[in-house]
């Protein structure tokens, strides 16, 4: 069996299944944004309300950019974003990171100098060190590797799973703009999206501290593949209405539920605190909240709905490696 007959999503099932069980310092494994271990010390009087997180993410040329016209600080910058925002899905804060890199052997060391000076913006305004990582030659492409850790108190941990029927859904900002972007702009080269891009740190932050949410993911892989990954870690169904999706302005539809690489908040709440939490994010964060959905019973699946209460039929959503 190819790895393009099984996908990147049935790779990873696969490889769970080999990998088995986790311990018991495991509160979260593999199947969310970032895993969350039982390990860190005791604080001061003995007791020790924190988890520690871990996320990884990787960049590589020809496959999340193209070297022609990219800005390295860019690049370096988008390479620490994603993983901040998998840390930020979690309700946690980022704390510490290493950085790999695998480089051809003929790139200029600039280079790799603006790649950093890329990172270390983000780290200084989120104060995250950096504390290693492991530079290696690559044959061909260049590759830019963070593992970053983070912490989040026990109580604010959201996950994928916990989201309950009746909840509603609740997303922050807009969608579609990148994927308007690339197929307007061709040329614009990916690592510019960078500096436009909008870490949800401070908005998942207040979804925790309120403890209203029962389940939040960033939307990565686009809105309805991350409506889809909070409904199977949480075993229920859900509606998207399609009128209330944010579409960015310039994207179509489409781009909003299909495009990915926006890094949004997606949560659940329970119905009726919804509207409370949707104003004391929009209040504290200035972002705009949206409520697009409710959860329904797991055997009514996902399913779209437009303004006349029409069911539209779902596209396999969101971006997947190897297909
Ligand atoms: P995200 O898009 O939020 O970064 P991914 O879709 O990349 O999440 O990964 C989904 C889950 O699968 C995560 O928990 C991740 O840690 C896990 N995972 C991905 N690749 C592997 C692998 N090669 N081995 C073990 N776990 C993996
Ligand atoms: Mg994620």
């Amino acid at each position: 069996v190819k790895l393009s007959q099984l996908g990147e999503f049935g790779l990873i099932n696969l490889l769970s299944k080999e990998i088995g069980k986790s311990s018991s310092k495991v509160a979260v494994g593999i199947g969310d944004d970032a895993a969350a271990i039982k390990s860190l010390p005791a604080g001061r009087h003995g007791k020790n309300n924190k988890l520690l997180l871990i996320t990884t993410d990787t960049l590589i040329e020809n496959v999340h950019f193209k070297l022609k016209n990219t800005s390295f600080f860019h690049l370096g910058y988008k390479a620490l974003a994603i993983n901040i925002s998998d840390i930020a899905a979690m309700g946690g804060n980022p704390t510490f990171a290493l950085v790999t890199i695998g480089a051809n052997k003929n790139l200029s060391v600039s280079k790799i100098e603006e790649l950093y000076r890329g990172i270390k913006s983000l780290a200084r305004k989120y104060k995250i060190d950096i504390v290693g990582g492991d530079t290696v030659a690559s044959p061909k492409e260049l590759i830019i590797s963070i593992t970053l850790l983070g912490e989040v108190e026990k109580d604010n941990l959201l996950k994928r799973s916990g989201a309950e029927v009746g909840d509603a859904i609740l997303v922050t900002g807009d969608f579609g703009k990148p994927a308007s972007e690339k197929f307007r702009i061709p040329h614009l080269p990916a690592g510019r999206q960078g500096s436009e891009f909008r870490i949800r740190l401070k908005e998942a932050q207040i979804v925790a501290k309120f403890r209203l949410a029962t389940a939040m993911i960033d939307s990565s892989d686009g809105l309805v593949r991350s409506v889809l990954e909070i409904c199977k870690a949480s075993q229920v169904g859900a509606r998207i209405w399609l009128d209330s999706v944010p579409v960015a302005k310039d994207a179509t539809l489409d781009q909003a539920l299909y495009g990915g690489e926006e890094y949004e908040l997606v949560f659940t709440v329970p119905r009726s605190k919804a509207i409370a939490l949707k104003t004391l994010i929009e209040k504290q964060s200035k972002t705009r909240v949206s409520i697009i959905g409710e959860m329904v019973s797991k055997k009514n699946a996902i399913k779209l709905v437009d303004v006349h209460g029409q069911v539209c039929d779902l596209k396999s959503g969101g971006y997947e490696h190897f297909k």
